[in-house]
């Protein structure tokens, strides 16, 4: 966390990267390879502190802006909800912010080039876990208990028609149920067997009713076998959603900046989650994509053993970071005067 302080200090935006390694082991063997074993920035997340270090340090040495800028190094994207933790903590307390900028660097875009978009651009998302009780019995004998495996799987393929049937075909869901596990050998039903999986969504709305539904569809059919099924959800992150003013300024930007063919207004929405939906929760703000692939080439896809942080990008992530705060303090001065 630094601040630069703006000669108007009730003026504040938060330029936010995050910092955290993920629990993989790399699988490059390039000179700057990760040295930890079994942890690697498979995220880029080393990339965005660096660009934002960058946009920190020269934004020092240029003259007093109309507005602080609060550059926040966050800990803990990577399902730690280090967000939420620093809001809780009273960073907007501490560091007034009229407005949240945040920037990822995405394989799917050519190298500098930029994506965003109004609404939401990353999902909102939970886990679950399932617990299907039932009686277990000898493998030859199962009349005698309550076999919770057949129903397992019949929950799994439930799951399937809730995210196909039960909402509308135009709102993105995605339920994936990604772990299974029941029993220890193969002559003995056991008595219970757990699923475990995933919710995306782009809006909190769908995201409570889907978990309903799974309730309602689990429950019920436990009941119809005369066995029990305990589901528990755990909230992970809301979705990351843009406002519309900041969006159209971040666009203006990068447009100017680095030109029409670099610009992707309207990109699609991903079904990752991001815990930066915490604080465009509490206000207003944009999160953009950077692209991360070079031309003609395809870029390692994010979390894997052999991702690589595009460092040809970093004059341009700096450079988006310096150009957005002079930009955005700019037009709040116009209103200002204005009145608006
Ligand atoms: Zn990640
Ligand atoms: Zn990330």
């Amino acid at each position: 966390m630094a601040s630069l302080p703006g000669a108007n200090p009730a003026w504040g935006i938060v330029l936010r990267a995050d910092m955290d390694a993920l629990p993989i082991h790399e699988a490059n063997d390039f000179t700057h390879a990760s040295c930890a074993h079994g942890i690697m920035h498979a995220c880029g997340h080393d990339g965005h502190t660096v660009m934002l270090l960058g946009a920190a340090r020269i934004l020092m040495g240029m003259p007093q802006l109309p507005g602080s800028v609060h550059f926040v190094f966050q800990p803990g994207e990577e399902g730690g909800a280090g967000a939420r933790k620093m809001i809780d903590d009273g960073l907007f307390e501490q560091y007034p912010t009229e407005a949240v900028f945040g920037m990822h660097n995405w394989p799917g875009l050519p190298a500098g080039h930029f994506g965003l978009r109004v609404g939401p651009i990353m999902a909102a998302g939970s886990r679950f876990r399932i617990t299907v009780t039932g009686k277990g019995a000898h493998a030859a004998q199962p009349h005698l208990g309550l076999d919770p495996i057949p129903l397992a799987c019949s929950m799994v393929l439930h799951c399937q028609t809730i995210a196909a049937r039960h909402k509308d075909p135009v709102d993105p869901a995605v339920i994936s149920v990604c772990m299974i596990h029941a029993g220890d050998t193969d002559n003995v039903i056991p008595d219970s067997a757990e699923l475990r999986g995933t919710i995306r969504t782009l809006s909190s709305e769908l995201q409570q009713k889907l978990q309903r539904d799974i309730r309602q569809m689990c429950e019920g059919l436990a009941a119809a076998h005369g066995a029990q099924a305990e589901v528990t959800f755990f909230q992970y992150y809301p979705a990351t959603i843009n406002t519309r003013a900041e969006t159209a300024l971040c666009e203006a930007v990068i447009r100017e900046t680095f030109g029409d063919e670099r610009t992707h207004a309207d990109v699609p929405a991903n079904m990752t989650s991001e815990d930066f939906g915490f604080m465009l929760e509490e206000r207003p703000g944009t999160y953009v994509l950077i692209g991360n692939a070079n031309a003609g080439t395809t870029a390692q896809s994010l979390h894997n053993p052999k991702y690589d942080f595009n460092d040809d990008i970093i004059p341009a992530g700096v450079q988006y970071w310096i150009t957005l705060a002079q930009h955005y303090f700019r037009t709040r001065q116009q209103k200002s005067v204005s009145g608006a």
